[in-house]
């Protein structure tokens, strides 16, 4: 019997469970599940990491010595598939590249050889999708690390009948992230020479494997309709504005949802008290429990606490956040971060938190079961970031009833609506200042104590849906214009 083809293989560094460093790995283990559902025949492919969860479900060799021919004419890949909910992962295995402690990077920086793994990683991508016999009309890749694919695909269906009906998506899920590397590795990549100029790879002299993905994939999306008009303006573009405002009319801004399977207080097993809109009592239980694993003082329970969750870089405005601790602790709240990332801020926040025993608590590291912990037990969520191409935390937030205080970019200005407009879910502030952050905490403990008024606004968060069926269609409208006959 002929296999029906692939209508979309998915080409991706992280999908969760098997992998998670942030929000990508959500997206993907949620948005091929959506489209599934919606009737699309999809699969997705990605590196089979040493540290790889594969908890529930069981991995099996399919493919022994994929023959790859990058970096060495005679490199393979052995691949492994499971069954995702009826979605086909494929994990593609070199343990050179992938069998690492890190996706990464060390504390020490980048992994030396990452543009290789990655090129490699796409090359592997392509080779098992022809000798699977996948049958992919559309290859959808992810961010920098499956960039050059488009670029492989743009020219090998040019001369190769195996490639030519193929389509080609690159979705954007961080901008600032590009994955550059030297001319030596464009020259192995075996791409033609034509390939390296403004239009092309090539990114003041160096090989930009995001660039490419823009410039040679058939459609552009990227993660919320306000980052894709940010990032057409020099201010978020990253110098890649030019590029992005010439292909304009091939970029798309799709709203992430999120799944409401795994960040919903109604059914979270993890929470000490599960709660709903209609009952948001259980949230209280939720906060003593917080109280207590983060060792906070029980005063604190009718006050408000602030909770961070994410990367602590810049762009989550991590370094704000700790320049008004001081002030914010004079409002008489507390403070709970979850996070990892730059030591500066990391050792700050470890330094701070002796200052204020009892008040102020930090977890360093990651933890998937905290994070719901202290999205539940927190009263209002902090998520100052410089920009956010979607971000899913304050989605998260917004589910359990823990409104924000956030910045007016991107993704944050698409799903959070205002205090004090009607039906408002959150705080927003436009200069990204830590006195516009300060300003804006100050209100939402204002508006905290009208107790009123702030159940409403939980209420308001708790019934925000962003539902992935919603986005699943518009991403089906984007196949569609590439392949008419999809999903008929
Ligand atoms: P980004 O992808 O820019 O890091 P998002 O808000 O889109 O930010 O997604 C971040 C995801 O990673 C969320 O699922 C969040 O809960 C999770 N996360 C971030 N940092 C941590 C951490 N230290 N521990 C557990 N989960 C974390």
């Amino acid at each position: 019997m002929i296999k029906p083809p692939h209508e979309v293989v998915f080409l991706t560094s992280e999908i969760y469970p098997f992998s998670k460093s942030g929000g990508l790995a959500d997206v993907m283990g949620i948005l091929p599940l959506a489209l599934a559902r919606l009737g699309l025949r999809v699969a997705v492919i990605t590196p089979f990491y040493g540290r790889l969860s594969t908890g529930q479900y069981s991995v099996r060799l399919v493919m022994e010595n994929c023959p790859v021919g990058y970096p060495w004419f005679d490199t393979t890949a052995d691949i492994y598939q499971a069954d995702y909910h009826g979605v086909p992962v494929y994990f593609i295995d070199r343990a050179e590249y992938f069998d690492r402690r890190q996706y990464y990077c060390t504390h020490k920086g980048d992994y030396f050889d990452n543009g290789e793994r990655f090129i490699f990683f796409c090359r592997a991508a392509l080779s098992a999708i022809r000798h699977l016999n996948m049958g992919a009309r559309i290859v959808h890749a992810q961010d920098w690390h499956a960039g050059l694919a488009m670029a492989y695909l743009a020219f090998w269906r040019r001369t190769d009948p195996y490639w030519a009906g193929v389509r080609t998506v690159m979705s954007i899920h961080n901008l600032a992230y590009q994955g550059r590397f030297s001319y030596r590795l464009f020259e192995e990549s075996n791409l033609p020479l034509e390939a390296w100029n403004m239009e092309g790879v090539e990114f003041y002299n160096s090989f930009n494997l995001l660039k490419a993905g823009i410039a040679y994939a058939d459609k552009i999306t990227t993660v919320s309709p306000s980052y894709a008009r940010e990032i057409m303006t020099p201010e978020f573009g990253c110098g890649l504005e030019g590029i992005l405002t010439r292909r304009k009319n091939d970029l798309v801004g799709i709203l992430n949802g999120a799944d409401y399977s795994i960040w919903s207080p109604a059914n979270d097993p993890v929470l000490e008290c599960t709660y709903s809109a209609v009952d948001p009592s259980g949230k209280r239980a939720c906060k003593m429990n917080l109280l207590r694993v983060m060792g906070l003082s029980d005063v604190l329970l009718d006050r408000p606490i602030f909770g961070f969750i994410g990367r602590l870089r810049e762009q989550k405005g991590i370094d704000i956040v700790l320049e008004i601790i001081p002030e914010l602790m004079k409002l008489d709240v507390g403070l709970v971060v979850l996070g990892e990332g730059g030591a500066e801020f990391e050792s700050a926040l470890l330094a701070i938190m002796e200052d204020y025993l009892g008040r102020i608590e930090a977890i360093i590291g990651y933890t998937e079961e905290m994070s719901h912990v202290i999205q539940a037990g927190t009263d209002i969520f902090l998520m100052p970031s410089r920009y956010e191409p979607c971000g899913l935390t304050q989605m998260y937030s917004l589910s359990y009833g823990t409104p924000p205080v956030a910045t007016a970019v991107g993704g944050l200005r698409d799903t959070i609506i205002p205090y004090p407009q009607p039906g408002a879910n959150g705080f927003v502030f436009s200069d990204i200042t830590s006195e516009s952050l300060l300003n804006s905490a100050r209100q939402a403990v204002q508006v905290w104590e009208d107790r009123e008024t702030w159940q409403r606004i939980v209420v308001n968060a708790m019934e925000a849906n962003f539902s992935w069926e919603k986005s699943g269609h518009q991403y089906i409208d984007v196949y569609r214009s590439l392949h008419k006959d999809i999903l008929i």
